[in-house]
């Protein structure tokens, strides 16, 4: 349902013959199954269509003639032919299903492979919902056209003209009448049927809308409670509400016209044959087997008419789909190896940023010409308000992005002359919120180095200080954190990236403080660890808790893209300037927190 849900949105795209023939050449490497494909299923055709050409012998010649002999050897024939299509289908629909899937899951993973290349300028503007389509329903999409669309369109072909061919063999006149419904099927398969799935596709908006009303009120329901909205928000689900049934009662309506349609018109032909037929067996024009046949194969011009006809709107869907996937494929990963680009050996850690400026969007400066010097070892805190480029800075050093302007200097060489991959092995990031993967804590730990022992593991999280927690689950390490996910607290999933840091023994970490409130047990856990994990690596910190950083080597402050003040906490505090100011002021709120849980 939902598939054609998809295609009625695209139904009316443009075709596309340079995707087409890209296209194809996904079927190359399966050409001959394919071909093997649709001689079965012309094999399957042939049998069916003579099916009626025998009952027309028996009933014209061998029960006319009292011959036995033929009797039974057309109702062997008969048998074989019915045995000879159940195996066909059989193995038509196997090996149609072993190509498409194994084709698919070749598509699927280039698109993959190639996703992971790209930058992350990409992912910016692009909702990961969108991107799962193009991995999930366009491939599907791409899948029907190359495998069962074309190929069956082949054999409804082949068919068609095979049971039109028959026809006028038997007899030119009584086929040229049963011919006049065609158009009237082919007026039913596309103007109609088109109608319908307007209706449908109307019904799917609506349900959208509904969808979206929903969630946004449920997960609003708080803040609805909490200004007494309810009889507002009940009236606007009863407009969505009234709006979807409307219209699906409509698409139902419409799609109930569709079947006796068909079935209207095949009676009609029926009678045509019955008519013109009868008359004929009268005058001696033919005979009553081929009668008989007549009334067989008029009710067969449906099937391959009507998959015909939609065989255009499958390879509407699949070129809109083809054109998706296909724009991802040619993108090019922004960040990517030059050509003379060298290996990083292990580094010392020394940082430069010489003169960078840097823009998401171009006309939007978000770094304005920022210069600092770190050496090895040291540890520097950037601190700055919301929104002044400090997250910027440390996605910069990794080359998440490209700098605009300037360059970034680690061991003295620029980051864009050298190989990435060599550059972020020897880094590691802890996010504010850090990314938990599902799986077990072990595993989660072993991402930062994928070869550790079980042993390494323990130490890596004794010496983040998330041993102790970790212990007093059921399951230990072997805790999936996918059943736990909601309940470990931002805490504790610091304490496990930073177990996962220092398993990577990076050269450079960096860091991004956690914002949310954390209790104030895990919080001193967690500045613990982060005096641990600092320790004779290069390190950035962006700290949200000014207490965090007096031990920092160096402190940047940040804002509005410029450095406005650097040093060390002591110098810092004796220019009494913006960061002398910030400390005031969060030692003021503290003051203030803390006298008022007091009372
Ligand atoms: P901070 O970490 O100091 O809060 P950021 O470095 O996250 O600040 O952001 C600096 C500026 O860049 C902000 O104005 C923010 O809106 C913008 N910005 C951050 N990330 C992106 C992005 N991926 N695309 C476009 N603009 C961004």
């Amino acid at each position: 349902m939902a598939r054609n849900f998809d295609q009625q949105d695209t139904y009316k795209q443009e075709f596309d013959a340079r995707h087409f023939k890209r296209l194809l050449t996904y079927l190359k490497p399966y050409r001959w199954v394919i071909l093997l494909t649709l001689a079965i299923m012309i094999m399957i055709s042939v049998s069916e269509m003579a099916g009626p050409i025998l009952i027309q012998q028996a009933i014209d010649h061998a029960i006319p003639d009292s011959n036995l002999g033929y009797l039974n050897l057309i109702g062997i024939m008969y048998l074989l032919l019915r045995i000879v299509m159940a195996v066909g289908m059989y193995f038509r629909t196997r090996l149609m299903n072993r190509t498409g899937q194994s084709m698919i899951y070749n598509m699927r993973k280039e698109l993959y492979n190639h996703l992971q290349k790209l930058s992350l300028r990409f992912f910016d503007g692009r909702p990961a919902g969108k991107i799962m389509t193009r991995l999930t329903s366009d491939i599907e999409n791409l899948n029907e056209l190359l495998t069962s669309g074309i190929v069956q369109v082949i054999n409804d072909m082949i068919t068609l003209v095979l049971i039109m061919g028959i026809m006028l063999y038997m007899n030119v006149r009584l086929a040229l009448y049963t011919f006049v419904i065609m158009p009237i099927l082919v007026f039913i398969a596309t103007k109609l049927r088109n109608y319908v799935r307007d209706n449908w596709r109307e019904v799917r908006k609506k349900r959208s809308a509904m969808n979206a009303f929903l969630q946004e009120s449920i997960s609003g329901i708080r803040t609805i409670q909490a200004f007494t909205q309810e009889n507002d928000s009940q009236e606007s689900f009863k407009m969505v509400n009234d709006d979807y049934t409307v219209t699906q009662i409509k698409a139902t309506k419409t799609s109930l016209l569709f079947r006796p349609s068909v079935e209207l018109t095949a009676a009609i032909g029926t009678c045509i044959v019955y008519w013109v037929g009868a008359y004929y067996v009268l005058d001696g024009k033919i005979t009553t087997g081929i009668l008989v046949a007549f009334f067989s194969y008029v009710g067969r011009f449906w099937e391959p008419i009507s998959r015909m006809s939609n065989f255009y709107n499958t390879m509407l869907v699949a070129m809109a789909s083809a054109e998706r996937v296909f724009t991802i494929l040619d993108t090019e990963p922004e960040i990517s190896n030059s050509l003379d680009a060298t290996k990083m050996g292990v580094i010392d850690g020394s940082v430069e940023f010489n003169g960078v400026h840097f823009a998401y969007d171009e006309g939007t400066p978000v770094l304005k010409g920022i210069n600092f010097q770190v050496e090895p070892g040291q540890s520097i805190a950037i601190v700055g308000p919301t929104g002044a480029g400090k997250s910027t800075i440390i996605n910069l050093i990794p080359r998440f992005y490209d700098v605009t302007e300037g360059e970034i200097l680690i061991d003295g060489r620029d980051v864009r002359n050298v190989e990435v991959d060599s550059l972020r092995n020897q880094m590691s990031i802890v996010l504010q919120d850090p990314l938990i993967f599902s799986g077990t804590i072990r595993e989660n730990i072993r991402y930062g180095k994928l070869d550790a022992t079980d042993d390494e593991i323990i130490e890596a999280a004794k010496a983040a200080n998330a041993h102790e927690f970790i212990m007093e689950f059921d399951s230990g390490y072997d805790t999936d954190v996918q059943e736990r996910g909601s309940r470990l607290s931002v805490g504790q999933r610091q304490l496990i990236s930073f177990a996962r840091a220092i398993i990577a023994n990076p050269r450079i970490l960096i860091l991004d403080e956690a914002t949310s409130s954390i209790d104030t047990k895990t919080e001193k856990l967690i500045q613990d660890a982060i005096q641990k994990v600092l320790l004779g690596r290069t390190s950035f910190i962006i700290a949200h808790r000014l207490s965090t950083i007096r031990n920092a080597d160096k402190i940047i402050v940040i804002d509005d893209g410029c450095i406005v003040e650097s040093g060390s906490h002591e110098e810092l505090m004796d220019q009494r300037g913006v960061y002398f100011n910030l400390n005031k002021a969060q030692y003021h709120n503290l003051q203030r927190a803390s006298t008022v849980s007091g009372r």
